[in-house]
């Protein structure tokens, strides 16, 4: 119970008497700052205390507020005018105001502006500068009334005195209200986050510098201001201005006071710029003077508080947004990667299954080959490997052509260019087609620019691949009339020192043309439209890959087309002139090859696949070749010690050692290094083949392979000269050309024999301009030689030099014998 009593006692009293003597001692101070000493106050600090105290500990400190404003009005009341009752009637008068006004500013307060952040916006300064407006009448009003009933005013100074209380009571709670508020709410924050290092260090003189310079210009204007009664006081706005920019809330409330010190300082020595001849008037002025700083500086204070806010929380948002944005691009990485490992899973799926399915269709189409060149083989027979050569070739086109579309959609075609001799290799293309052409009883024709260069820098096979597939789909699809190749220079520029040329492509046929809706279709990957007898030749990807492989070459496929009327399928590629080409070997494909001049060439191939092996054998063998098989590198590399072969034909991938190791070994060997070696794979992969002519090989040769090709490459390496069987009568091919030559040399008139050798000299030197030019003359000079003088031009424009040499040659006998 004692306990209790005590305890309560320690709660309540305590407190009380604590409050009530610190409302007193600051009464006191604002009493020596009263104008004059000892008079009215013009900032009533204990107000602000007050107000300060309710806000920090609530009701229960409300006896110690109305103890020490009962303490601080009597005593000196009784003191000055000795009468104990009167002092104490209105002491308890201005006591119960004094209380009455905090009590009603702080239940205002929390009511409109909450809890804390009393100073930290705009509107809520605002809202605490009404309420203690509104409030502060309170205490003027009891405590005035309380002083005129006990006579210690009189009814004529009620006006002026309650004026006076009042302002000095704003003042005093705008200057100490916001002070304690501030800094406790500094401690009470540390307090509950306990200490902290400060990580954000900062140099400590600069601060102290800024604030010293601070002080001194606060010093000297004070002094000019309320020292000499200059009215400079504006010069203190600048100053609160920097200071709330520069050193924080704290310290604003810090810098008001001292202001508010020094104004009132120069009031009460008299030399103030406020001082009127009435006192009244000065105090008023010094009120209203600081009130308004009070204010102003809270407002701007509180404003560059939110814009503080306001930046932090964009500074917050923006490391949000980064986070995101990190977040972002890390999953789209993971999933770009992820795309790429699928992708790669894809095109090394398609790369192991093409390889798969082309090894034993090297079998199937090297043995037809081998086959082919048969003589004892019927009509049936043939008709029999015609078929099977079809089927294995449509097979492998389709095989190629999904490949090359995966390569393409995952963009991983590459182009190799290489220096070309642009017009052999038009006229190879046109010779393969135009034996389709004729085969299919079409007129092939074409036109190839005399202006165009002689080599361009480009993609050969894929040029090839291009013009192959546009000019057999139009042989494909006409069925009478006519298929024209025109090749076309349309500009020719020097741009840094290098030659480039545009140049048009253009495949024209009269053949079923295509419907303005099909003609949306065609690019498709597997569309194909018209009529179902013919899509079963196509697979309907190779006008896709065409465009695609056009695009990648920098031009566009267009076409044109009218039904029944035919298709123009065109497309412009600017290519650069190229200088060091090399004329490709072509073997006269009309005829079959019986053997070659000279000594039997040995030639080791090397695979292990016995069925490959077997296929070149078969091919080679029937030559005159001697042609021995090792299955793996290291046999291989045996066979070429005891053998000494001219030539070696070895596949990539064995088990044991592998071409690579073996082509190595080798180039390294000072013995065995001049070895030709030719790379054979069934490999897709272009990489593959550039690597294996840098692992030392001298060509590569693609499975399944051809047997021109591979004759090609022997002639080239072997420096063969063949020897032609002679024509086989179910070759169609073989004889055409030359059935034609035959005819023409009855038909057609014959300049003189004079004219035939200098023709023939010109054909001979290769000087085709001069030919045409040649050639023009004879027309005009006798209409009898026009047939043959357009003959003539015709093979010119085309760049035939070896027909018109054979064509010449012809005459020339006739002529001579
Ligand atoms: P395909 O392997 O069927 O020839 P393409 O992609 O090369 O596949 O062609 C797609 C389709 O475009 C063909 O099936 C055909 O209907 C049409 N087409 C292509 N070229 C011609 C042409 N010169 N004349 C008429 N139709 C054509």
């Amino acid at each position: 119970m004692f306990q209790t009593f005590q305890k309560r006692i320690y709660h309540l009293l305590l407190p009380t008497f604590a409050i009530a003597s610190v409302y007193y001692a600051t009464a006191k101070l604002g009493q020596y700052l009263a104008i004059p000493p000892g008079f009215i106050t013009p900032v009533y600090p204990p107000s602000g205390i007050a107000v300060a105290m309710l806000l920090l500990w609530g009701y229960h400190i409300s006896g110690g507020i109305w103890l020490g404003a009962f303490v601080a009005s009597t005593w000196p009341l009784w003191a000055n005018s000795g009468n104990l009752l009167m002092a104490i009637a209105a002491g308890l008068g201005i006591a119960l105001g004094s209380l009455l006004q905090a009590v009603v500013g702080y239940t205002l307060i929390r009511r409109l502006i909450g809890s804390s952040a009393f100073f930290s916006n705009a509107p809520n300064v605002a809202k605490f500068t009404s309420i203690e407006i509104f409030s502060c009448m309170i205490s003027p009003t009891f405590g005035c009334t309380a002083m005129l009933w006990t006579g210690f005013i009189q009814p004529a100074d009620y006006a002026h005195s309650w004026l006076t209380f009042w302002l000095g009571d704003v003042a005093g709670v705008l200057i100490v209200a916001p002070l304690l508020l501030v800094w406790t709410d500094r401690w009470k924050n540390r307090a509950q986050r306990g200490w902290q290092p400060n990580t954000n260090y900062r140099p400590i003189w600069q601060p102290v510098i800024e604030i010293g310079v601070w002080l001194l210009l606060l010093a000297l204007v004070g002094v000019v201001a309320f020292g000499y009664g200059y009215p400079v006081e504006y010069l203190l706005i600048p100053l609160l201005v920097w200071a709330a920019f520069r050193f924080g809330q704290r310290f604003i409330t810090v810098a008001v006071l001292l202001v508010c010190m020094v104004a009132i300082a120069g009031a009460i020595r008299g030399t103030s710029s406020f001082n009127r001849d009435s006192l009244n008037e000065s105090l008023l002025l010094l009120q209203a003077f600081v009130g308004a700083i009070t204010v102003t500086t809270l407002i701007l204070s509180a404003v560059i508080i939110e814009r503080e806010q306001a930046n932090t929380r964009l500074a917050l948002v923006n490391e949000e947004l980064e986070a995101k944005v990190e977040e972002r691009t890390t999953a789209l990485r993971l999933s770009k990667e992820a795309a790429e490992v699928a992708n790669h899973a894809k095109s090394e799926f398609l790369a192991n299954m093409s390889h798969e399915l082309r090894t034993p269709l090297n079998g199937i189409l090297g043995y037809v080959q081998v086959m082919r060149r048969s003589n004892n083989l019927g009509d049936r027979d043939q008709k029999g490997l015609d078929i099977i050569q079809q089927c294995g070739t449509h097979l492998l086109t389709l095989i190629n052509d999904i490949l090359d579309l995966s390569k393409i959609e995952a963009q991983k075609m590459e182009m190799y260019p290489s220096d070309l001799h642009f017009l052999a290799f038009l006229q190879s293309v046109v010779e393969i087609c135009g034996i389709h052409a004729e085969r299919k009883g079409l007129t092939f024709s074409y036109n190839l620019d005399p202006h165009l260069p002689i080599g361009v820098h480009i993609d050969e096979k894929r040029l090839r691949q291009v013009l192959i597939n546009l000019l057999s789909n139009a042989i494909k699809f006409t069925d009478h009339g006519q298929v024209t190749f025109n090749v076309q220079l349309v500009s020719h520029s020097e741009v840094a020192g290098s030659a480039l040329n545009t140049i048009r492509f253009e495949i024209r046929d009269t053949g079923i043309g295509i419907s303005p809706d099909q003609l949306e279709k065609i690019f498709l990957p597997f569309e194909q439209v018209g009529e179902s007898a013919r899509k079963a030749e196509g697979t309907g990807l190779g006008l896709a890959i065409t465009q695609k492989i056009i695009h990648l070459m920098g031009g566009t496929l267009q076409v044109k087309s009218q039904l029944d009327q035919g298709s123009t399928f065109f497309f412009e590629l600017t290519l650069p002139t190229a200088a060091e080409w090399s004329k490709p070997i072509n073997l006269k494909s009309q005829q079959a090859i019986a053997g070659f001049v000279g000594e039997p060439r040995t030639i080791l191939i090397i695979d292990d696949k016995w069925e490959n092996r077997s296929v070149i054998t078969g091919l080679l063998e029937p030559l005159g070749f001697r042609v021995i098989e090792a299955e793996n590198g290291q046999t291989g590399l045996a066979k070429v010690l005891e053998t000494k072969p001219d030539i070696i034909i070895t596949d990539l991938m064995m088990p044991i050692m592998d071409g690579f190791t073996l082509m190595d070994q080798l180039r390294q060997s000072t013995e065995l290094c001049e070895i030709a070696i030719v790379a054979s794979s069934a490999s897709v992969f272009e990489s593959d083949q550039h690597k294996s002519l840098d692992a030392g090989a001298d060509e590569f040769l693609a499975k399944p392979v051809q047997s021109e090709q591979l004759l090609i490459l022997l002639q080239k390496w072997l420096n063969l000269e063949w020897i032609y069987a002679k024509p086989h009568p179910p070759v169609i091919s073989a004889t055409s050309t030359e059935k034609i030559l035959t005819s023409e040399l009855q038909t057609l008139i014959p300049p003189s024999l004079e004219e035939l050798t200098q023709l023939y000299d010109l054909a001979m030197q290769g000087r085709i301009k001069a030919l045409r030019n040649r050639a023009e003359t004879l027309e005009q000079l006798d209409k009898q030689l026009i047939p043959f003088a357009r003959k003539l031009k015709k093979l010119a424009q085309s760049f035939q030099i070896e027909e018109i040499q054979e064509f010449l040659k012809g005459y020339l006998d006739m002529k001579s014998a």
